[in-house]
C-alpha cells in the first residue's frame, strides 16, 4: 500500500437495471480526496459486456416509460424533485469529498441542478405539440414530440453532480431511457442519483450508470442502440466525441472547453468589478466552465482595477472543503494543479508580470492546493492567454479601447461567457449585439442562463446545433412526428389518384 493511503479504499462500481454492480473488467482508476491528496477509493472502469447490460437494460426499461402518462411523469418528478431536494447535504459532501470544492459552492452546484429538475416538473407543458384544423379540406394536421429511445451522457469532472442532471432530468422526463459515464475523477454523486431515483420511484433501467474511461466513451459513441448523446468536458475530447458519434449516425451535442473574458471599461464601478473579477475568477479554484479567465482592462481602468483585485487576494481563505471558514478549495488531482502551476513560471518567462504567485500561499498539507494568482500585462501570444488554465489564475490583459476589448474577444477561438462591465446602457447594448459568444453578461461575471432558458458557447465551446436544458433540452431529447389525418365522411369520399392538394 502506497504511503498516501491510510484508510480503507472505497470500491465505486455501476448501477444498472435499477442496482449497484460490481464491475469485472479488472480495471480501475483512483479516487483521491483532494484537500488531503490521499486516495480514498477506487472507481471500476466497465467492460464491454456491462456496457452491452446497461444499454440492454435502458432499451428494455425505455419500451414501458415511454409509456407512462404526462401526469405520472410529473408526479414522479415532483418526488425526485423533493427527494434530491432532501439530501442535497449528502449529495454537496460527496462532491467535496471527491472534487475538493467547498461544501458552500457544491450546495450551490445540486442548487444549480435542482432548478433544471424543477424546469421539466413541467414537463406536460413542454411536450405540446402544435395542431392545425382544417389544413385541407376534411384534413388536419398535427405535431407530437416523441422520445428518441436509449440516450446517454457523458460529464466532466467539475460539475458531478450538476452537469449530469442538465442531461438526465430532461431525457428521462421527455421518455428516453438514459445512460450516465460520469467523471472517473468523482464518481461517487452519480451512484447516489441512482438510489435517489429509484426511491422516488423510477421505474428499473430508466437511469443507468457506467463508471470509465476512454474505453466506455468509445463504446458508447458506436452502440447501435444509443440513439443520442450529450457530452460535456474539455474541447479536444468534445470535438472528437461529437464526430465520433455523428459518424455512427447519432444526434450529438458536445460542449467544450472555455477561455471567458470580463471586459472591464473606463466607467465601470471598479470596486464591483473587482469583487466579481475575484469571485467569478477564483471560485471553485477555477474549475468552472464559466469562470472568468481573462480580464480586460479597457484604457485607464488598468491600475485602479489590478490595485482592487490585488488588495481583495490576501483574504480569499484557502483550505479544507469541509471547514465551513475556506471559500475556495484544493484542485482536482496533483498533475492539475502542476498543469495550472505551471503558467506561474511560463507567464513571467514570456513578459507577463506576476501579481500573485499562489504557490506561496498554498496550504502545505499534502493536499492538490494552489492559492489565488494573478498575472499582469498578460498578451495574446502567451500561453497563460491562449490556454484553458482551469486553475486559479487570472490574468489580465490591457487594451487601449473597447473595440480591441472587443476584437479580442471575437478573436479567441473559445465562445462560452463573457462579461462586460459598464454604466454604459448603449455600449452594453451594442456589446450584446456584436460579441460572439453564446452567453453574455451585463454586470453579471458568470452568466449561466436559468433554467427555463438554454446554456451553450459558440464557436469551439459547443459543436452541434442545440444548447443544453431549457427549451433546446426538450428538442435534443425529442424528435417530432408530423400527422396528417383525415376521418371518413361518406359525403366527400371519392377514389382520386392526383397529387395530394392542400387548396
Ligand atoms: P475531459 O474532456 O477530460 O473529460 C470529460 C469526459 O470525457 C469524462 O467523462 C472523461 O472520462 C471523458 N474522456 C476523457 N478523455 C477521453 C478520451 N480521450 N476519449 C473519450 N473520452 C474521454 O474534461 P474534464 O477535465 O473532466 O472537465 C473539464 C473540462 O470540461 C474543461 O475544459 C471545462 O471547460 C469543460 N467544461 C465545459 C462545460 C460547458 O458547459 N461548456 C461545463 C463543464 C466543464
Amino acid at each position: 500500500m502506497s504511503a498516501a493511503v491510510t484508510t480503507e479504499l472505497k470500491v465505486i462500481g455501476h448501477w444498472i437495471g435499477g442496482e449497484p454492480v460490481a464491475g469485472q473488467s479488472g480495471r480501475s482508476g483512483p479516487v483521491y480526496n483532494p484537500a488531503t491528496g490521499e486516495q480514498t477509493g477506487e472507481v471500476q472502469f466497465a467492460s464491454i459486456e456491462e456496457i452491452d447490460r446497461a444499454v440492454a437494460a435502458a432499451k428494455a426499461a425505455s419500451a414501458t416509460w415511454r409509456t407512462f402518462s404526462l401526469s405520472k411523469r410529473t408526479e414522479l418528478f415532483f418526488r425526485i424533485y423533493q427527494l434530491v431536494h432532501e439530501h442535497r447535504e449528502d449529495l454537496a459532501r460527496l462532491l467535496t469529498a471527491e472534487h475538493g470544492k467547498v461544501l458552500s459552492d457544491a450546495l450551490g452546484e445540486v442548487q444549480r441542478g435542482l432548478e433544471v429538475i424543477e424546469y421539466v416538473c413541467g414537463i406536460a407543458e413542454l411536450l405540446k405539440g402544435e395542431y392545425s384544423e382544417q389544413a385541407s379540406t376534411g384534413i388536419d394536421v398535427y405535431s407530437i414530440r416523441q422520445p428518441l429511445g436509449v440516450v446517454a451522457g457523458i460529464t466532466p469532472f467539475n460539475f458531478p453532480a450538476m452537469v449530469p442532471m442538465w442531461m438526465w432530468a430532461p431525457a428521462i422526463a421527455c421518455g428516453n431511457a438514459f445512460i450516465l459515464k460520469p467523471s472517473e475523477k468523482d464518481p461517487s454523486a452519480s451512484l447516489l442519483t441512482g438510489e435517489l431515483l429509484k426511491e422516488a420511484g423510477l421505474p428499473d433501467g430508466v437511469f443507468n450508470v457506467l463508471q470509465g474511461d476512454k474505453v466506455a466513451v468509445d463504446a458508447l459513441l458506436q452502440h447501435p442502440d444509443i440513439a443520442a448523446i450529450s457530452f460535456v468536458g474539455s474541447t479536444p475530447i468534445a470535438r472528437y466525441v461529437y464526430e465520433t458519434g455523428t459518424k455512427a449516425g447519432k444526434r450529438m451535442q458536445a460542449l467544450g472547453g472555455a477561455k471567458n473574458h470580463m471586459v472591464v471599461l473606463p466607467d465601470a464601478d471598479i470596486a464591483m468589478a473587482a469583487d466579481a473579477a475575484v469571485s467569478a475568477g477564483y471560485g471553485s479554484a477555477g474549475e468552472r466552465c464559466m469562470a472568468v479567465s481573462v480580464v480586460v482592462a479597457v484604457g485607464d481602468a488598468g491600475d485602479e482595477l489590478v490595485d482592487a483585485i490585488k488588495e481583495r487576494l490576501p483574504k480569499v481563505k484557502v483550505g479544507d472543503g469541509l471547514d465551513p471558514s475556506s471559500e475556495m478549495g484544493p484542485l482536482v488531482t496533483r498533475e492539475h494543479r502542476d498543469k495550472v502551476a505551471s503558467y506561474l513560471d511560463s507567464g513571467p518567462a514570456q513578459g507577463a508580470t506576476l501579481v500573485a504567485d499562489g504557490r506561496d500561499t498554498a496550504p502545505d498539507n499534502g493536499g492538490f492546493f494552489l492559492g489565488v494568482s494573478l498575472l499582469d500585462d498578460v498578451t495574446p501570444e502567451m500561453d497563460a492567454y491562449r490556454d484553458e488554465i482551469f486553475g486559479p489564475v487570472l490574468s489580465v490583459v490591457r487594451v487601449p479601447t473597447y473595440d480591441e476589448a472587443l476584437r479580442l474577444v471575437n478573436e479567441n477561438p473559445y465562445g462560452n461567457g463573457v462579461a462586460l462591465f459598464t454604466r454604459d446602457g448603449g455600449v452594453a447594448r451594442q456589446f450584446q449585439f456584436d460579441v460572439n459568444v453564446g452567453m453574455v453578461g451585463i454586470n453579471v461575471p458568470i452568466p449561466v442562463p436559468v433554467a427555463y432558458y438554454s446554456f451553450g458557447g459558440w464557436k469551439s465551446s459547443l459543436f452541434g446545433d442545440r444548447h443544453i436544458y431549457g427549451p433546446e433540452g426538450i428538442d435534443f431529447y425529442t424528435r417530432t412526428k408530423a400527422v396528417t389525418s383525415r376521418w371518413p365522411d361518406p359525403a366527400t369520399s371519392k377514389v382520386d389518384l392526383g397529387f395530394p392538394q392542400t387548396r
